[in-house]
Order: structure tokens, then sequence, then C-alpha cells
């Protein structure tokens, strides 16, 4: 198992290009974010975080590379084909979708909300809407129909004009769920239809930009 200490960006990227972009074991060529670089004396041992102490290894190569230097040097002699790991390399990824998914799939079931936004809940870890989720509505349409500005109806409902330009941009409004960067389809119940969501996000572009 090889040692996983952080490396800081500039030296891990110093030992990517001297090295090529290349696993020094396999040969894999990849991108940054498919390779590591593993410390030949290791950090246990005062090893440092100095190119000359830095080798490339791609993720696989990293996982099975032997702690001690004496080890690890035998290990990075014997050379294998890197194509022969492509089957490992996609199944690895495919895992890595995989939890993913699995945690996608928690989040939508409301694990992981902690905070109800304007006109919603928490009941049993889930959104519900509340009492007064019609006032979502009710501010949507009276953004996209009446000549007011953000800070007049901010006023009227209570709301800092911060929060109001969060209640109408909340894609939570239309169902929806932020995970791992991406807007997903969630559980819970939307208060906006996207019709009206889409209207008011380019109202607003208007009004914000004068
Ligand atoms: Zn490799």
């Amino acid at each position: 198992m090889a040692n996983k200490h952080f490396i800081p960006y500039k030296i891990k990227m110093q030992v990517l290009k001297r090295d090529n972009f290349t696993c020094q074991k396999c040969g894999f060529f990849g991108a940054t974010t498919d390779l590591e670089v593993h410390h030949i004396k290791p950090k246990i041992s005062g090893g440092k975080d100095e190119v000359e102490n830095l080798v490339t290894l791609c993720s696989i190569c990293y996982y099975y590379a032997p702690e001690s230097e004496k080890d690890f040097k035998i290990y990075l002699d014997e050379k294998i084909d890197g194509t022969l790991l492509d089957t490992f390399r996609k199944s690895q990824k495919l895992i890595s979708k995989r939890t993913k998914t699995g945690m996608a799939k928690k989040f939508q079931e409301g694990n992981v909300i902690t905070r109800a936004p304007l006109g919603y809940k928490i009941k049993d870890k889930k959104l519900i809407p509340a009492e007064h989720s019609y006032v979502v509505q009710e501010i949507y349409q009276d953004f996209l129909d009446n000549d007011i500005s953000l800070t007049q109806l901010a006023k009227k409902y209570g709301l800092s004009v911060n929060g109001l330009k969060k209640v109408l941009t909340n894609y939570t409004y239309l169902g929806k769920i932020k995970f791992d960067g991406q807007i997903i389809q969630g559980k819970h119940h939307p208060l906006i239809s996207s019709t009206l969501f889409n209207q008011v996000q380019e109202k607003l572009k208007r009004v914000l930009r004068k």
C-alpha cells in the first residue's frame, strides 16, 4: 500500500512533467488526475517532498506500490505492460461512478438535507412543502408580473435582497437538488413550474444588468 501523503501541487506537476505524464512502472500515459506521485524514500523514513524523491505512477501501480524503498525499487524495475491494466482502469472508473450513483440516491432520499429553503420544512429528514409554501409561487409571480424593484419586493415579503435573490434562483423549487456539481432530480415536491422558473431567470438577468 502506498503512502498517501499530500504533496504540494507545484511539486507534483514538476514530477509529472519530468516523467512525461507517464507511469514509470507500466508506461501508462495519462492526465494529471489519472496519475499519482510516489515517495521513493517514504516520509516515515525521512523521505522528502522533493522532485528527486518522487516518481510518477498511475493510480493502479500507485495503489500496489510497496512502502519500503528497497521493495519499491524492485517493484519499479519490474516493468509491466500498461495495456494489461486497461481493463482495471475501466472498472476502477465504474466503481467510482457506482459509488457516486449510490451517494446521489441517498442524497435524493433526503438524508443530507439539513436546512429547508423558504416554503419547505424538514420532516423525517425529508423536504416537504410547508403550510406557507404558496408564498414562493406568489413571490415568483409577483416578480414576473409587476414592475417592482428587488428592494421593494424583498421588503414586501420580509426578506433581504440577497435572500430574495436566493429564493428566485433556487432550483430546489423545481424539485431538483445539487449533487457533485450537477443538478439532478430530487425526490421532494416542486413548488414552481419550470416555465415560471425560466421566465423569472430571464427577467432577473435583465433586471440585474441594469
Ligand atoms: Zn502504472
